[in-house]
């Protein structure tokens, strides 16, 4: 078979309902479309019998190759493991429970070809919970405002990626990421289109609560250090508002007269506040440090070089992946 072009990415965690129907839409999208694409299924420790249905495709199939992970590690950490495995000038990523029809890939593709680096995608008619819907709200109107890049749909997994941003996104070694901000952060480039969103096939989602909550955060701080910032922001606030009530005490005090201000208790309330926002601004400025040791620690490659032009070739797309694997 010749080298992969497209590669398409799914991670699966115990979606043994589904995996038939995916593995038959998802091919019968992409074969039409007359140009070498891989299947990665990345089996994200489920416990069901999705790892052998899995193996068992890429037996039959030609197209489609299984990564089997050790254990669960995550939706995102599983993408990224079919990201280190793929190949393909362009990956589109999509969830395996069928909420992303696999027949919007050609229009993905599209948008590719006519140059953007990252497309993104927008559920029209929605079918998650009024919660879900706005709750996922909220966070893009967040994302939006603090990575000033204006896609409207952060949520949705149906998207795809260019070569240089997956070979970007390689080298960041962090942990908890959360991938359509982290493909932002690299991209020239961005689009976003419109696709159908269904319910869920078969079997229930894998976020409770819970693991909604720690993906938030995941989001949260993959995006910036500003909240730690915001300690300082708001000690600075406490504490200047503190001395603003102390002065205006200490003139209502020689206005009116001692008995006026409760024989001096609201002015340890100024004093109070006065010193709770000075532990705030010290805690904002530990928070300046620990960003710092964070970025640092993170060590994502401080700028990515997209071509040069006049020199040996040297770095082939595989180089840049198995670099990034080494380091
Ligand atoms: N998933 C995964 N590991 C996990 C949780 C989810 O690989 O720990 C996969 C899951 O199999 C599906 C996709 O991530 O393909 C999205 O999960 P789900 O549909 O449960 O999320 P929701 O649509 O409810 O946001
Ligand atoms: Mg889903």
């Amino acid at each position: 078979m010749n080298r992969p072009d497209l590669s398409i990415v799914i991670p699966v965690y115990n979606e043994q309902e589904t995996l038939p129907e995916l593995l038959k839409r998802t091919l019968e999208a992409c074969r039409p479309l007359e140009r070498p694409f891989e299947l990665i299924l990345v089996d994200d420790g489920s416990s069901d019998d999705s790892a052998r249905l899995i193996c068992q495709a890429a037996e039959e199939e030609p197209e489609v190759v299984a990564v089997l992970l050790n254990r669960n590690y995550g939706q995102h950490a599983a993408v990224f493991a079919g990201l280190q495995q793929s190949c393909g000038e362009v990956v589109v990523t999509l969830d395996a429970d069928l909420q992303n029809p696999p027949e919007e890939i050609p229009n993905l593709l599209r948008e590719t070809d006519a140059g953007a680096d990252v497309v993104g995608t927008v559920r029209t008619n929605r079918q998650d919970s009024w919660f879900r819907r706005k709750a996922s709200a909220l966070v893009n109107l967040m994302v939006r405002q603090a990575t000033g890049v204006k896609m409207q749909d952060y949520g949705c997994m149906l998207r795809a990626y260019r070569r240089p941003i997956i070979s970007a996104m390689l080298q960041c070694q962090e942990r908890s990421t959360f991938l359509p901000i982290l493909a932002n952060s690299f991209a020239r480039t961005t689009s976003e289109i419109p696709v159908r969103h269904a319910e869920r096939a078969g079997g229930e989602s894998k976020y409770n609560l819970w693991k909604l909550v720690s993906l938030q955060y995941d989001l949260l701080t993959c995006m910036s250090t500003f909240p730690l910032r915001l300690l300082s922001f708001i000690g600075s606030l406490i504490a200047l508002s503190g001395f603003a009530f102390g002065v205006l005490l200490f003139v209502l005090r020689v206005v009116y007269g001692a008995a006026w201000a409760g024989e001096g208790i609201f002015s340890l309330f100024a004093v109070l506040f006065i010193f709770v926002g000075a532990q705030f601004v010290g805690l904002g400025l530990l928070g300046e440090y620990i960003g710092r040791i964070y970025h640092d620690v993170r060590g994502r490659p401080r700028y990515f070089v997209q071509q040069v032009i006049g020199a040996e070739p040297r770095t082939g797309i595989m180089e840049n992946t198995v670099r990034a694997k080494q380091q």
